[in-house]
Formats: C-alpha cells, sequence, structure tokens
C-alpha cells in the first residue's frame, strides 16, 4: 500500500507527473493516491521530501542478501531433446555469473535425460542439477514447481533464470510466488550492476513503446523470464568440465494432481518459425487469407517458413503459432521477407534481430523500410509473382 505522510507532502505535484497509471492526485494540497496505484514505486523514487513509502517494500531490505549467490539457469528439456533457449540462457548466464565470479548451475528436470548434463558444461554450466525421473516424463507445474522450489530454498542462487516458453511461463510465477520472490517476465536483455550485484532486467513496456529496466535491490532470488532467439549461446566446448549433482527426489515432489494421459503436436504447432532460417512474413497488405497462397509459395521456393503480423493472426487467416512480435514469437532468421506488413514496434520488436530484412510495401513511408536491408517499394500482388519466378528460374 502507498502511504502519503500528510506532514511531509507539499502537494508539489511531482508525484503526480511521475505516474505514468494517472493513480496520484493533489487534492487540496496533499498527493491523493487512486485505486489504479500499482505500487511500481516511480512516485517514491521522485518525491524529494518522502513524503511517500509502500508499506512491506522495507520488509525486504531486511533480507540477508549476501548469503544469496550463483547464477541459476532452469534448462528446458523437452521431447528429448534440450530446448534452444536453454543454451541461450547459459551464454548470457556465463556472462552475469563471471561479472558476480560466482558458478553458474543449470537445473535439468525431465527423463531419460541422457548426455543433456554433459552438453550444458559444454554449454558453459559449471555445475548441473539433474533431476532425472520417469514421472517427470511429462511436464506438469506441480512437480517441475516443486523441484525448482525445494532446491532454491535450499541452495539460496542470486539469479534463477528460464525461457519465456509455454513452459517456463507456465510453471516460473508459480516458483516466485512460493519463493515470494519477484519475477520479471519477457526480459530481452540481462545485466549485473557491479557493486551491489543488482539484476538489472530489460524488457519492453507500455506497448512496447519504452524499454524498462527492472531491478529488485532488496530481495533474492532475483528472476526473469528471458524470450528465445534473444541471447547468444556460446559454442559447444568439449574440453570445459562441470559437477553433475543428481537430485535426491522426494516422492512428494513428484505427486501432481494433473496425469497426462498423452501428448499431441498439434498440426499448426508444427512450424516451429524460430527454428527457421527463412522466414517470409505476411501483413494485412495481402488483403485476405487467400493472399497467404503467395507467401506459402514464396515461402516453399526458398525452403523457408512462413510467419506473420498480429492483424493476420487476430483476423483468423493464420494461426497463432505463425505470429511474430512481442506478443508472439521471438525470431532470428538469416532472411526475413515483411510482405505487406507495416513494421509497428511490437512486431519490429520480434523480428529485428534477424540477419538480412527485405521488406515490400506499397507504402514507401512505411516503418518497416526502417529497418529493412532491402527495400522494394509497390503492390506485393505484382512483386511476389515475379520475385518466386525468378527464385524458380534460378533453381533450375
Ligand atoms: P497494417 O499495420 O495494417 O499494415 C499493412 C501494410 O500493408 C501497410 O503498411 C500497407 O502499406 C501495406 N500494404 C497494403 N496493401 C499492400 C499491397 N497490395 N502491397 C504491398 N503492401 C501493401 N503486431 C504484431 O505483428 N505482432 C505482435 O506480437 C503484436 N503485439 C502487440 C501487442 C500490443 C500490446 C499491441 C497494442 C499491438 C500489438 N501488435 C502486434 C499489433 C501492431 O501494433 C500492429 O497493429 C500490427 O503489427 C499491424 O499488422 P500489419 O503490419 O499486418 O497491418
Amino acid at each position: 500500500m502507498l502511504i502519503v505522510d500528510k506532514e511531509r507532502c507539499t502537494g508539489c505535484g511531482v508525484c503526480e507527473a511521475n505516474c505514468a497509471f494517472g493513480a496520484i492526485e493533489v487534492v487540496d494540497g496533499i498527493a491523493v493516491v487512486g485505486d489504479a496505484c500499482t505500487l511500481c514505486g516511480a512516485c517514491v523514487e521522485s518525491c524529494e521530501f518522502d513524503a511517500l513509502t509502500i508499506e512491506g517494500a522495507e520488509k525486504s531490505v531486511q533480507m540477508d542478501l549476501e548469503s544469496w549467490s550463483g547464477i541459476w539457469v532452469y534448462c528446458e528439456f523437452r521431447g528429448g531433446n534440450l530446448a534452444t533457449v536453454a543454451l541461450e540462457l547459459l551464454g548470457v548466464g556465463r556472462t552475469l555469473a563471471d561479472a558476480r565470479g560466482v558458478k553458474l548451475v543449470a537445473v535439468l528436470i525431465g527423463s531419460e535425460t541422457g548426455d543433456s548434463a554433459e552438453k550444458l558444461i559444454g554449454h558453459g554450466a559449471d555445475i548441473v542439477y539433474r533431476a532425472d525421473d520417469p514421472a517427470l516424463h511429462y511436464f506438469t507445474d506441480e512437480a517441475y514447481g516443486a523441484i525448482l522450489t525445494e532446491l532454491i530454498r535450499k541452495k539460496k542462487p542470486e539469479v534463477v533464470l528460464a525461457g519465456a516458453t509455454a513452459i517456463g511461463r507456465s510453471f516460473f510465477p508459480g516458483v516466485a510466488n512460493a519463493l515470494g520472490a519477484g519475477l520479471t517476465a519477457d526480459c530481452t536483455q540481462l545485466a549485473i550492476r557491479a557493486g551491489d550485484g543488482a539484476l538489472l532486467q530489460t524488457r519492453p513496456a507500455f506497448g512496447g513503446n519504452i524499454m524498462a529496466t527492472i531491478e529488485c535491490p532488496g530481495s533474492r532470488p532475483q528472476m526473469s523470464t528471458v524470450r528465445p532467439n534473444v541471447m547468444k549461446q556460446l559454442e559447444f566446448d568439449p574440453s570445459r568440465s562441470g559437477e553433475i549433482i543428481d537430485i535426491d527426489l522426494a516422492p512428494a515432489m513428484l505427486k501432481s494432481k494433473v496425469r497426462v494421459l498423452e501428448s499431441v503436436v498439434s498440426d499448426s504447432d508444427d512450424v516451429n518459425i524460430q527454428e527457421s532460417d527463412i522466414l517470409v512474413g505476411g501483413g494485412r497488405g495481402l488483403d485476405t487469407e487467400k493472399g497467404f497462397t503467395l507467401i506459402r509459395e514464396l515461402a516453399r521456393s526458398l525452403d523457408g517458413s512462413v510467419s506473420a503480423s498480429r492483424a493476420v493472426v487476430d483476423a483468423g487467416w493464420i494461426g497463432y503459432p505463425h505470429q511474430v512480435g512481442q506478443t508472439g514469437k521471438t525470431v532470428a532468421p538469416k532472411l526475413y521477407i515483411a510482405c505487406g506488413i507495416s513494421g509497428a514496434i511490437q512486431h519490429v520488436a520480434g523480428m529485428q534481430s534477424s540477419e538480412t530484412i527485405v521488406a515490400i510495401n506499397r507504402d514507401e513511408n512505411a516503418p518497416i523500410f526502417n529497418v529493412a536491408d532491402f527495400g522494394i517499394v509497390g503492390d506485393l500482388f505484382e512483386v511476389l509473382p515475379k520475385l518466386i519466378s525468378k527464385i524458380e528460374e534460378h533453381r533450375k
């Protein structure tokens, strides 16, 4: 709860101006807090008279931060394979661990994990905590959450990261909640502040219009989920050595109210646009669902996959697994061809790391041209057939 000290408040209005949620109003010379307050703390920092405090915040400041040490990465293992994002997180985790002078720890949970633990060491981990049990064959929030929560309670790492995948997004908030920790979701950048070791967690905010850097200076562990395809993984180094520790799994930890009978991959989920080297993206400029015929044809001629803007996913022209952007997937292919996509900031947030970007748009002022390496100003219904026939000619 945000408390206003009426003795100290001068009614200067700085807090009102700094509140992004319009939750503070100066009434009769005193700041009054409304229901829209999110306890973000921006007003507390802006008040030079120390007239504002967040009740309860001081509780966490008393935590013994020094007793928490180590950078941890939850390394997702699914369908017999490590998720690519796990290796990407070890890449950034290595940088953070070196900056703090601490160990980088990987947590591997699953069944029949084979040589995955060794692989994690080759990709940067110093220690791997492994929970390998047939009962963990299918992911469940309860079992995976219980194992990770228990380990964190025992070992007290200062930072814990997970991929912002369906699994990470599902169980990581529950772990943070059980530990009473904060969690910053969907980070695109991470850094350590020298001195106090605060994790600087950067992510898009306010509809992608600003990049916000979030920190939890007074509590541990600091927890973040990170989008796939944003961080760079380290080259596998077979000469690296590390320790693999098998976790003792108490039967209670493996229990779940959910019994998974079968796991099936849906047809539309079959396309993993995050793993494609070439993506052809279609937007509202396609006019109708039929416009995707051309996009599919171009993708096929390039051995690529089809992606899309949110506008066309919302219109039902193509499924959500194809959506690129802030609320879709982050992709970084070698080639991204944006056809009839305007280049809204929320779309660009998901594809700007592509190696080469080609944009086709009939509006020469479309923002997509600001991020494109090559631009074609023209009607896609004229440009695409010519492009496809040139590529086909070339392939013969
Ligand atoms: P439009 O903006 O309508 O652009 C269509 C483009 O096609 C125009 O530039 C036009 O000039 C061009 N065009 C039209 N006809 C032709 C033609 N015949 N030939 C060539 N060019 C043509 N969007 C995403 O994509 N991904 C997200 O994850 C996402 N998340 C969002 C999250 C939030 C919180 C919000 C508020 C929005 C989000 N959006 C997202 C929506 C985003 O703001 C845009 O509305 C959306 O990206 C627009 O899609 P578009 O470019 O296909 O359509």
